[in-house]
């Protein structure tokens, strides 16, 4: 990680006014590149505190990588991320790429809980939601167990404190790395496909676990599969397709009368004749 903070980031502060009031999360122009080929295209995007934004798209569409650029595991090309009026990756005096210890501290704002749940399979549940607030954030152990017992028990997993990884199932598991992800009090909530992983009997428990946290005013980035959670939690649904954002819209509009005829197409909904004809001419 150390290295990729030095990746040179030619591009100038195309953003001189990031929104600090509005948004927590604010994406203007970013494409990324992997050999060549552009893996995401221009995109812009605003997020305000509070909001919960859904990432829709077929697999490949670039959906993993723009939350990997979000936290910046990922450096864009071009473009901008800006994490409430602090632009993640470049330092605002020098332009140059942020020094490790600044990407740190802007990555502590952002908590990610990914598909693989990502558990240290020596530590107990409550060691592991522990671990980063004694090493990273330096607090005391007392305080780390503390936090550590609270926000297991929001997620419902106050019974398995002393636990191995193994011994749960891919629910509990990803219900423990969301309480990880929480005790670090980040402002921002980072979900990739968290539930595509588990058996289709464990998914509902993780999402039950993802509405209580929309209904608390987490800001939330999800990437899912999850038509229907989609629908229920989202104040936007975005739609990737090839790198590029091609819709952005309200749950009700895009899950109804979404505007492009390849959102149509992807959630199968009627299509008017002439739409399909323009669509296979155009693909
Ligand atoms: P999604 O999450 O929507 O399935 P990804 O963001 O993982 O899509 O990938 C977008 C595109 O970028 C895909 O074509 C994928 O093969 C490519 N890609 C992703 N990560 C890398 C990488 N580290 N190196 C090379 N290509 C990558
Ligand atoms: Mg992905």
């Amino acid at each position: 990680m150390k290295d990729s903070a030095q990746t040179p980031n030619p591009d100038p502060d195309p953003d001189p006014d990031p929104d600090p009031q509005n948004s927590i999360i604010k994406i203007t122009n970013l494409s990324k590149q992997f050999d060549g080929i552009e893996v995401l295209r221009d995109i812009n995007l605003n997020i305000k505190k509070g909001e919960v934004v859904s990432i829709l798209g077929s697999s490949g569409s670039g959906k993993s990588t723009l939350l990997r650029c979000i936290n910046w595991l990922e450096q864009p090309e071009r473009g901008a991320i800006y994490i409430g009026d602090k632009r993640i990756g470049v330092d605002a005096d020098t332009n140059k790429p942020a020094k490790y210890k600044e990407l740190a501290k802007m990555r502590q704002r952002i908590g990610m809980v990914f598909q693989s749940f990502n558990l240290w399979p020596h530590l107990t549940v409550k060691q592991n939601v522990m671990e980063a607030l004694i090493h990273v954030k330096h607090w005391s152990k007392a305080a780390a167990e503390e936090m550590a017992e609270t926000q297991l028990k929001k997620v419902g997993m106050s019974h398995k404190l002393d636990s191995y990884p193994n011994m749960l199932s891919g629910g509990q598991k990803q219900r423990v790395a969301i309480a990880r992800a929480l005790a670090m009090e980040p402002e921002v909530l980072l979900f990739d496909e968290p539930t595509s992983a588990l058996d289709p009997e464990l998914v509902d428990e993780v999402l039950t676990v993802m509405k209580t946290l929309s209904k608390e005013g987490y800001t939330m980035v999800i990437v899912t599969h999850e038509m229907e959670f989609a629908r229920q939690v989202s104040d936007q649904v975005v739609f990737l397709e090839k790198g590029i954002l091609i819709e952005k819209n309200p749950p009700e509009k895009f899950f109804t009368s979404p505007d492009s005829i390849r959102v149509r197409q992807f959630l199968k909904l009627d299509l008017d004749p002439a739409d399909s004809r323009i669509y296979t001419q155009t693909t």
